[in-house]
C-alpha cells in the first residue's frame, strides 16, 4: 500500500442517487473502503436521512474509530414545489412522478458541488445520475469514479448499443437482433433495451467514460470474467470490482436472521423448498397482473414468501381477496420492507422469482439460489441475459411484450427451478459454485478484497503528485 496513505487517509465522497437500489450498495461500498481507514463521508437531501442514518449509526458505533461522515444538503427551495408530495426518493414516489422529481433532482447540481468544492476531497465516488460531479471534480483536480448500478455486462452492452444506434432506429421492436462487438452471443430485442438507448442513458455513460478517472463496479471479476476483460480492452480504462458489497457488509443481518414470525414460519419447512417473490423496490404491478401473479404462485404448489411492495399505493390492499387465507400454510406474504439478504439466506429457501435488479440478482447468487426471471424495466432484461443465458442460474417466465403475464407462465417457470428434474439440480448446482466464488471474492486476497486496496492506492498515489491522465 502506498506510504502516503498511512500518513494521511484519503478522503472519498459517496454520493448515491436517492433509491434503495443504488444507497444500499453505496452505502455498503463506503463502508468497505472506510474499513480500509479512508475518511468516507455519504452525500444526500435531509428526505433520504431515515434511510441511510440508521446504517451509518450502527457502522460507525460498531468500528469506534473508523467513521463514516453524514453530509445532508437540501434541495434549494425554488424546486420544492416539483418535489411529490415533498418526497425525495424514487421508492416513495409514483413513476408517473418521475419526470417531475427529476426536473427538482437538476437543481442539486448548485449546491452539491459548491459543497464538494469547498470540503476539497481527495476523491469522488458518484452515481452516475450526478453527471455532472465529473466537472465539479475535475475543477478540483481530482479523481470522479462513476458507479452506474449494474455490472460491467450491461456497461459492454451500453457501449455497443451505441454503436449500433442508427441502425437499431428503424428496426422494429420485438424482432430480436444481435449485439455487435460482444464476447459473446447475444440477442435482444428493441423493446428490452430501451432504457439502454435513452438519450439520457447514453450521455451519461459518456460523461462517466470520457471524464471519468474509472468507474467503480459492484460485481466481481470472476462472475463476468469475459466482459470484465473485453472491457479493460480499450486502453487507459479503469475499473474496480469491489463486490459483491452486500456480502461484506450484511453479515451481521443474516446472523441476526429474519423477524420472528417470518423465521419461525422458514424454519418450519424443509431445505431449497421456498420460493422467495420480491420486484425490488420501485415496482408498480397493475391488480390484474398481481392477480395472475397470485394464481400462478398459488397453482405451483410450492411453498414461498412474497414480499408485497406498497409504499406508492399505502392506503390499498394490493391481493385478490382471500388470498392470504387460502395459501396459509404454504405462503406467507410480507408487506413493506422485507430482509430480504436475510430471507435469501435461510436454508429453507431455494429460489428467488425476481425482477432481476441488480442488487437482488447478486444478492440471489451470494446465498447460493436459482433464479425465476421476470425483468420489467430499465437494466433488468440485461441482467435477465446475464442470469439464464450466460450463468445459466436461472430460468425465465414467458412474457409477450407489454401484455400481463398470464399465471401459467409464472407455475411452469417456478416448477422448474424447484422441481426435482436433473437440469434444476445442475443449476442449483451451479449458483453454488457462483456463491462460493463471492465468497472467496471479497475474502482476504480475493480478488474485490485486492480492487478495494488498489484504488485506495491509486488514489493515494495521485496525492503524493502523480499526474492523473484519463
Ligand atoms: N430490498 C429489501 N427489501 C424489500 C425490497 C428491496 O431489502 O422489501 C432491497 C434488496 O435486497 C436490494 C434492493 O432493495 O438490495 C433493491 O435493489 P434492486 O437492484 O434489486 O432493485 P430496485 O429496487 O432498484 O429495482
Amino acid at each position: 500500500m502506498a506510504s502516503m496513505r498511512a500518513q494521511q487517509p484519503p478522503r472519498i465522497f459517496f454520493i448515491p442517487f436517492m433509491t434503495p437500489g443504488h444507497l444500499i450498495p453505496m452505502l455498503d461500498i463506503a463502508k468497505l473502503f472506510a474499513r480500509r481507514g479512508v475518511a468516507a463521508s455519504i452525500i444526500t437531501t435531509p428526505g433520504n436521512e431515515p434511510f441511510v442514518r440508521p446504517t451509518i449509526d450502527s457502522f460507525n458505533a460498531a468500528a469506534n474509530s473508523i467513521t463514516i461522515d453524514l453530509v445532508l444538503i437540501p434541495f434549494p427551495p425554488s424546486v420544492h414545489h416539483l418535489l411529490p408530495n415533498g418526497k425525495e426518493n424514487l421508492a416513495s414516489i409514483p413513476s408517473s412522478d418521475y419526470l417531475s422529481f427529476f426536473h427538482a433532482f437538476t437543481a442539486l447540481k448548485g449546491p452539491f458541488s459548491e459543497f464538494i468544492l469547498g470540503a476539497r476531497p481527495d476523491c469522488v465516488i458518484s452515481d452516475a445520475m450526478f453527471a455532472w460531479t465529473a466537472d465539479t471534480a475535475a475543477a478540483l483536480g481530482v479523481p470522479r469514479l462513476a458507479f452506474y448500478g449494474p455490472g460491467i455486462f450491461v456497461h459492454c452492452v451500453n457501449e455497443s448499443l451505441e454503436g449500433q444506434l442508427p441502425r437499431l432506429k428503424s428496426w422494429s421492436d420485438s424482432e430480436p437482433f444481435v449485439v455487435e462487438g460482444l464476447p459473446l452471443h447475444i440477442r435482444m430485442t428493441k423493446r428490452e433495451v430501451s432504457a439502454q438507448l435513452s438519450d439520457f442513458t447514453i450521455n451519461m455513460l459518456r460523461e462517466g467514460e470520457d471524464k471519468s478517472y474509472g468507474v467503480i463496479v459492484n460485481s466481481f471479476y470472476e462472475l463476468e470474467r469475459d466482459f470484465a476483460d473485453h472491457y479493460r480492452r480499450k486502453p487507459g480504462r479503469r475499473a474496480y470490482y469491489v463486490g459483491p458489497a452486500s456480502l461484506s457488509n450484511r453479515r451481521q443481518e443474516i446472523n441476526e436472521g429474519v423477524t420472528n414470525s417470518t423465521t419461525e414460519w422458514l424454519d418450519s419447512k424443509e431445505r431449497d423448498s421456498v420460493l422467495y417473490v420480491s420486484f425490488g423496490s420501485l415496482n408498480e404491478f397493475s391488480d390484474e397482473q398481481l392477480r395472475e401473479l397470485a394464481v400462478g404462485l398459488e397453482n405451483s404448489g410450492h411453498n414461498f414468501v412474497w414480499a408485497v411492495k406498497n409504499s406508492k399505493r399505502e392506503d390499498q390492499e394490493l391481493l385478490p381477496t382471500g388470498f392470504e387465507e387460502r395459501v396459509k400454510g404454504t405462503g406467507l406474504v410480507i408487506r413493506g420492507w422485507a430482509p430480504q439478504v436475510a430471507i435469501l439466506n435461510h436454508p429453507a429457501v431455494g429460489g428467488f422469482l425476481t425482477h432481476c435488479g441488480w442488487n437482488s440478482t447478486l444478492e440471489s447468487v451470494c446465498a447460493g439460489v436459482p433464479m425465476v426471471t421476470w425483468p420489467v424495466e430499465y437494466d433488468q432484461f440485461l441482467n435477465e441475459k446475464l442470469i439464464t443465458e450466460i450463468l445459466q442460474i436461472g430460468v425465465r417466465i414467458e412474457r409477450k411484450g407489454k401484455e400481463v403475464v398470464k399465471a401459467e407462465e409464472i407455475t411452469e417457470a417456478v416448477k422448474d427451478v424447484m422441481g426435482e428434474e436433473k437440469e434444476a439440480g445442475e443449476r442449483r448446482e451451479r449458483v453454488r459454485v457462483h456463491a462460493a466464488m463471492a465468497k472467496a471474492a471479497v475474502e482476504e486476497g480475493g480478488s474485490s478484497y485486492r480492487d478495494v486496496d488498489r484504488l485506495v492506492d491509486d488514489i493515494s498515489a495521485l496525492g503524493n503528485g502523480e499526474p492523473f491522465h484519463k
